[in-house]
């Protein structure tokens, strides 16, 4: 029987979901499709386009369900606002670079989106060119011993998850099932990464469409290994993959789950994760602390509106004693059970769920100062003085430990490099009514990087891609940014990924 303070925290936070889920409806229904029209080169472009691929490969504006779907199964609903004047739906890699030839050609802007996930709206066009991976869905072991796996981008970890885990191994992949393979071309944390690095760190090989259209494979020494090390990490400024292949790794039984502490345990909990951080090294053990506050109304009778989730897996049935810190400070909550890596991934169905618009920032930390308490604190001062103003704000320590610094480099490195760990990348999240007037909306984005600013950040530290926001310089603080620029020149002389295509502020 449940206790009656844990079941009216429960219902207290259930009713604030529903309340969330509502408001994220409302906000969906007040939204009109003012479809833009797309220019009449990029219209003529795309009918070309139409005509040199199979029958059903390429959708224009406004014409059939495809489209919609693509255009709104966004995680952020501001990409869902806009609208390209074709979608195309290349089913391998000869047809993603026919695709890539006709932009070419054309000059036309264009998008490439997987999951759909990512937060700086870098995976939708407005009258350009959306090229949608959803079906390059392929997934195979790559090799007779089944130690490295292929699979293609248009999987979520999800799908990616349920063909291997079965067969005892995995490739280490996103922490929430519902989210896109683009995840990996930006680094890629994973429960697994204090055993086995970033998700990147796992690439055995990757295929690749470049600017002019050819297909390639690159490797770590192969003719196109700096193409590879740009790609580990540097997300799409170089070509479009059509192929991951990668390590796998053993994986049985997994201890996961969630425990919610209310406010009151706040600073508790934030000291219990800069000691995980700086002590911990049981490479098995994961964590995420969560910081979170609902900018809507508090629940009348548990004032509840601002808690702590900790994202709790440990690679093995049992944990012994390594998360005791955590579970002797009361919570509220705690689902923690072992079960396999698949329930460790839909631990939490946060992947799927369209939470309105978004806006992110990383902080780049050291632990041993006293700046994660101070970021908290300012961070409740914040969401007190924007309350009404904003859906969900979250602040999300994700321990960055030496194993997983010493993982990448023993796998040849990757674009980020960077100092040893420990350290922390923190991700500011703001999720807020997609609807909101433009000045409103840049008003919460200003505040919310002077929140992200009121902490001294260690620039040594590389501002990690899948996190950062659009106005942090994330690629020039990546220790192989000098490779990355000589590899855009080398393989997209005239800038195709870099200039035609939104993404992470790069200069040649
Ligand atoms: C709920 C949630 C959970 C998350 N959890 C994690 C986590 O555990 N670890 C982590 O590191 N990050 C995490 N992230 C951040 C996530 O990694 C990024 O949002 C990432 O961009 C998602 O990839 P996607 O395929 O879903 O997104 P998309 O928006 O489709 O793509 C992301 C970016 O990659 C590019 N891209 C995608 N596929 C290709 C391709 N094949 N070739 C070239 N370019 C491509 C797109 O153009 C875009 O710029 C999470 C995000 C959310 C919303």
């Amino acid at each position: 029987m449940m206790k009656s303070p844990v079941r009216a925290v429960l219902s207290a936070t259930l009713a604030l979901i529903a309340a969330f889920l509502l408001n994220t409806i409302l906000a969906d229904a007040r939204s009109s499709y003012e479809f833009r029209r797309a220019d009449a080169a990029t219209k003529k472009a795309c009918n070309a386009l139409r005509s040199q691929l199979p029958f059903g490969r390429v959708t224009n504006q406004g014409l059939g369900p495809d489209y919609l779907v693509s255009v709104q199964t966004y995680y952020s609903q501001l990409q869902a606002k806009r609208f390209p004047a074709c979608v195309a739906y290349p089913q391998n890699a000869q047809e993603v670079s026919t695709v890539v030839k006709a932009i070419k050609a054309n000059n036309l802007q264009f998008a490439v989106k997987a999951g759909g996930h990512q937060f700086n709206n870098w995976s939708s066009s407005d009258g350009g060119v959306l090229i949608d991976l959803q079906r390059l869905t392929a997934k195979r072991f790559d090799d007779e011993s089944k130690q490295v796996a292929y699979f293609e981008p248009g999987n979520r970890w999800r799908d990616v998850y349920a063909y291997f885990v079965p067969q005892g191994v995995t490739p280490v992949g996103g922490r929430i099932g519902g989210v896109g393979s683009g995840l990996a071309l930006g680094g890629g944390l994973s429960y697994l990464s204090a055993e086995h690095g970033l998700a990147c760190d796992t690439f055995t090989a990757l295929d690749v469409v470049l600017a002019d259209g050819s297909i390639v494979k690159a490797t770590a020494d192969n003719e196109y290994k700096d193409l590879f090390k740009s790609l580990k990490g540097g997300g799409n400024r170089f070509g479009i993959v059509t192929g991951y292949h990668t390590k796998l790794v053993p994986v049985g039984k997994v201890y996961s789950g969630i425990v919610i502490y209310t406010q009151d345990q706040w600073e508790k909990v934030i000291k219990a994760t800069s000691d995980f951080v700086s002590t911990n090294t049981d490479k098995k053990a994961a964590i995420i602390t969560t910081v979170d506050s609902f900018g809507i109304l508090p629940d009348p009778t548990t004032k509840l509106n601002s808690f702590i989730i900790l994202f709790n897996v440990y690679n093995g049935a049992d944990p012994g004693t390594t998360f005791d810190a955590f579970t002797n400070i009361p919570h509220v909550l705690d689902t923690r059970s072992t079960g396999d890596y698949i329930k460790a991934a839909e631990m939490v169905d946060i992947g799927t769920i369209s939470q309105g618009g978004f806006y992110s920032n990383v902080v780049p930390l050291k632990v041993g100062s006293d700046r994660e308490q101070t970021l908290v604190n300012n961070f409740k001062v914040w969401s007190k003085e924007h309350i009404g103003q904003y859906i969900l704000a979250t602040v999300d320590y994700q321990p960055i430990a030496k194993s997983i610094t010493d993982a990448s480099r023993a796998a040849g490195g990757n674009a980020l490099g960077g100092p040893e760990g420990p350290y922390i990348f923190v991700n500011m999240l703001l999720a807020f009514d997609p609807n909101l007037a433009a000045d409103k909306q840049e008003a919460l984005r200003a505040s919310w990087d002077k929140l992200t600013n009121s902490i001294p950040h260690d620039e040594d530290i590389p501002k990690f891609l899948n996190d950062a926001g659009f106005r942090q310089n994330i690629l020039q603080s990546y220790e192989q940014y000098p490779l990355m620029q000589a590899t855009s020149r080398k393989y997209d002389p005239t800038g195709l990924f870099v200039k035609n295509q939104p993404g992470p502020n790069f200069s040649t």
